[in-house]
């Protein structure tokens, strides 16, 4: 099953792109489309305890450099006093928490990998708490998000190693990003030219891991990838049309990775990794 975006497109004709994907789904793998949407809901509710085990203050990663924070970032948005308000708010709190559950080697669902955990649950979780969004919703989300996921996979990467992270939390932010559109009823058009604009904006970030950790500045990309999301959603369903073709931006995210050094490509060499801040922690918290 490898489609391009516009084939998604296509496949879903006046319909979803969850449809098409489900059915997509159900004809590779031999399964009724209904078990396939419980497969589906399993990793949705793997997705909530993710995020939920992540909230916990005194949860702290081996290397010492994450976690706790997503319960600091929780408390000013009990608070009410974000300034990006609820619904991103909350998006970027489970993010966050999700990315930090994941550094402290708990459960994540890897979508599209561990790195970029954080952004698709962040997203989905904060439009069922905040806009209502009930979990048949948030299961159609994840089947939109999967479609563009694949698309992005198939025809560029979704490996930071490869890429770099405009190939891991871009296009996280990409899947999130159609997530969201169709959450709020958007069209399979609008769900690819939301994901389009989520990779164009991310369009070069580079993956430089402080020592090798999926760490820092991993777990904050997931913070600031999320936002990116949902001004793409935003952007594409205010009507707002991508100007280059969808499928060209993942070409064009190819065609930037493969020209990435591989200092910047997951080695742990260069860009935040390089930063002589994170080197003498890390040092300190090895001695
Ligand atoms: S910086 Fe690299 S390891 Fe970290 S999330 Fe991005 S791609 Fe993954």
């Amino acid at each position: 099953m490898d489609y391009t975006l516009s084939e998604w497109i296509q496949l879903a004709g006046s319909g979803s792109m969850a449809r098409a994907a489900v059915s997509a789904q159900a004809r590779e793998s031999g399964m009724e489309e209904a078990a396939v949407r419980d497969a589906m809901r399993r990793h949705l509710h793997c997705m909530q305890e993710a995020a939920r085990s992540g909230l916990d203050e005194h949860l702290r990663s081996v290397s010492g450099l994450t976690g706790g924070q997503a319960a600091m970032f929780l408390k000013r948005l009990q608070e009410g006093r974000l300034l990006c308000g609820n619904l991103l708010g909350r998006a970027e709190v489970y993010a966050l928490a999700t990315a930090e559950c994941n550094a402290c080697m708990g459960k994540i669902v890897a979508a599209p990998t561990a790195g970029a955990c954080g952004i698709l649950p962040g997203a989905v979780l904060a439009m069922m708490e905040e806009r209502g969004a009930t979990e048949d919703d948030a299961v159609d989300a994840l089947f939109t998000a999967a479609a563009v996921g694949q698309a992005i996979a198939s025809q560029a990467s979704i490996s930071g190693a490869e890429g770099g992270c405009q190939a891991e939390c871009g296009a996280a932010a990409a899947m999130a990003a159609a997530a969201l559109t169709a959450m709020e009823g958007g069209t399979a058009r609008q769900c690819a030219d939301a994901a389009a604009f989520a990779l164009m904006n991310l369009l070069g970030l580079v993956c430089d891991p402080a020592g090798g950790l999926v760490e820092v500045p991993c777990v904050y990309r997931n913070v600031g990838a999320s936002g990116v999301a949902f001004t793409a959603a935003d952007m594409a369903l205010s009507g707002i049309a991508c100007p280059i073709a969808p499928d060209e931006v993942i070409l064009a995210m190819k065609e930037v990775g493969d020209a990435l050094p591989a200092s910047l490509r997951e080695t742990g060499e260069g860009g935040c990794a390089a930063c002589p801040s994170i080197r003498a922690r890390l040092h300190m918290n090895t001695l």
